[in-house]
C-alpha cells in the first residue's frame, strides 16, 4: 500500500482504485480519476462510505458518526487510496479519519490557539508581524486534517467568499505601506477557479508596495490533480511562492511528484509546512523520509510545527520534548536543506516562536562554547574588540 508497489504494478493500483470508484457505483476510469473536479465530487464524508473503505475500529465509527457537526469529514479518493483498510495505526490514517478522543476538550485546549480572530483586521485578514499579513482565501479544503488550527473557520460556513470580502482587504492593504508579504492561506486558496485566483493575486500584485505574495495549500498531497498547466501559468504570472503541506513520505506518490515536477517546471518555488503528530511522523526516521522524499522533487522544507493545542487533538500532540529531540536528530545528521525551523505557534498570538536544543553550551569573556550534532564542545573566539 505504498507508492512503491503502485508504480511497480499498475494492476495492483488500479484493482485498489476500481474498488473506490465502486463504492461509488462507478468503475475505474483514468481519465476522471485525473480529473480534479471528479475528486472533488467523489470524496468520503459519509459513514456508509467510509465502512465500505475501511475496516473501522469503534473509537473511528463514533469518531464518524459524533464528530462531523464540530468539524467536517472528507477525504478525496486520491487520499484515500493511501490509507491501509485494515491497519488503524496508518500514519495517512490517523491524519484524515476521525476518532471518538475528537471529543475530549484536554486542559490548554483553545478554539483559537494562535488567536488569529484578536489579530483579525478586517474580515479574513490577520494582520500580526509589522511586515506581512494573512489573508484566509476561503473556508473549505480538499480534505481536512483533524488537528486543523483552523477548525474554528475552515468547513463551518462563517467565512464570507473572498469576492465579498475583497474590496476591504485591498483597501486595507493600500492603506498599509508596511506591508510588504502576503500570505494566502485558508482553507485551500488553490480550490478556487483559475480565473478568481488571477483576479485576487492581480489586485494584490497591483499594490506597488507587496513585494512578496505566497500561497499556503494542501492540495498537492490531497489532489495533486489540481496541479494542471492552466494553474502553473496563473501562478507563474504573479510570481507566486508556494508553501505545501505535507506530513508523511508516504504522501509523496508518483502523481503528486507529478504535479510538484509541472509546479517546479512552472518556476514556483517550493516550501513545505509539517505538522508533529503522534503516530503520523513522531519518530527521526519518519521525518527524515519525508524530508528526503520532499527534496527529492524539489520541495523545501520550511517549517516543522508543534501541534497547536486545538480542542480535540490531544491524541494527535507529543511533547515540546519529542520535538526538541526529533530536530535534534535531523540537525547536522542530514543535509541541511533537509532540516526544517521546528517552530511552535505561541498560543494566544506571540507568533512563531523557533525551537531547538542548547548549542550554545556558555558563551563569557568573548568565548563562545559551541556543541556540534555529535555532542561534541568547541570554542569561538570574538574577534579583540568585542572581548
Ligand atoms: C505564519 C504566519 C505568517 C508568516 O510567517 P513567516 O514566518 O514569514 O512564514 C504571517 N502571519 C501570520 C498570522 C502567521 O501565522
Ligand atoms: S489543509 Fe490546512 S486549512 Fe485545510 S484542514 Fe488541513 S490544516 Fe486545516
Amino acid at each position: 500500500m505504498n507508492e512503491n508497489t503502485a508504480a511497480a504494478d499498475p494492476l495492483i493500483a488500479s484493482a485498489r482504485r476500481d474498488e473506490i470508484c465502486r463504492i461509488f457505483g462507478e468503475s475505474y476510469d483514468p481519465a476522471r480519476w485525473n480529473d480534479w473536479r471528479w475528486q472533488m465530487r467523489h470524496r468520503f464524508i459519509k459513514p456508509e462510505q467510509f465502512e465500505k473503505l475501511l475496516r473501522l475500529t469503534t473509537s473511528e465509527r463514533r469518531g464518524l458518526a459524533m464528530t462531523h457537526e464540530k468539524f467536517a469529514v472528507a477525504i478525496t479518493p486520491h487520499f484515500a487510496e493511501l490509507i491501509d483498510p485494515d491497519d488503524p495505526n496508518c500514519p495517512i490514517r490517523r491524519q484524515v479519519v476521525p476518532r471518538e478522543e475528537e471529543l475530549l476538550v484536554g486542559p490548554g485546549d483553545m478554539t483559537d490557539p494562535c488567536g488569529e480572530d484578536h489579530d483579525e483586521v478586517v474580515p479574513g485578514l490577520v494582520h500580526r508581524y509589522p511586515d506581512r499579513v494573512l489573508l484566509l482565501a476561503l473556508d473549505t479544503c480538499a480534505a481536512y486534517c483533524r488537528y486543523c488550527t483552523r477548525s474554528r473557520l475552515v468547513s463551518q460556513g462563517e467565512l464570507d467568499p473572498l469576492p465579498r470580502r475583497l474590496d476591504a482587504v485591498i483597501a486595507y492593504l493600500e492603506a498599509h505601506t508596511e506591508v510588504r508579504d502576503v500570505l494566502l492561506s485558508g482553507g485551500d486558496p488553490l480550490l478556487m477557479s483559475e480565473d478568481r485566483l488571477d483576479e485576487v493575486l492581480g489586485r494584490i500584485r497591483a499594490i506597488p508596495h507587496i513585494e512578496f505574495v505566497r500561497i499556503g495549500s494542501r492540495v498537492p498531497s490531497f489532489l495533486p490533480q489540481r496541479i494542471t498547466p492552466e494553474l502553473v501559468a496563473v501562478l507563474r504570472k504573479h510570481r507566486v511562492w508556494l508553501s505545501l503541506h505535507f506530513c508523511h513520505a508516504r504522501e509523496v506518490t508518483p502523481d503528486v511528484a507529478n504535479a510538484c515536477d509541472l509546479l517546479a517546471d512552472g518556476g514556483i518555488p517550493l516550501g513545505s509546512q509539517t505538522v508533529l503528530l503522534k503516530g503520523v511522523n513522531d519518530d527521526v526516521q519518519t521525518l527524515k523520509d519525508l524530508f528526503h522524499a520532499l527534496l527529492k522533487v524539489r520541495v523545501r522544507p520550511y517549517y516543522l510545527y508543534q501541534c497547536d493545542p486545538v480542542v480535540g487533538t490531544g491524541h494527535l500532540r507529543t511533547s515540546v520534548a519529542k520535538g526538541i529531540e526529533l530536530i535534534s536528530g535531523l540537525r547536522g545528521h542530514t543535509t541541511g536543506y533537509a532540516v526544517p525551523t521546528y517552530v511552535i505557534d505561541a498560543p494566544g498570538g506571540g507568533g512563531k516562536v523557533p525551537i531547538q536544543a542548547e548549542t550554545i553550551v556558555s558563551y563569557e569573556n568573548g568565548q563562545a562554547l559551541l556543541r556540534n550534532w555529535a555532542g561534541r564542545t568547541y570554542s569561538y573566539v570574538d574577534p579583540a574588540e568585542h572581548a
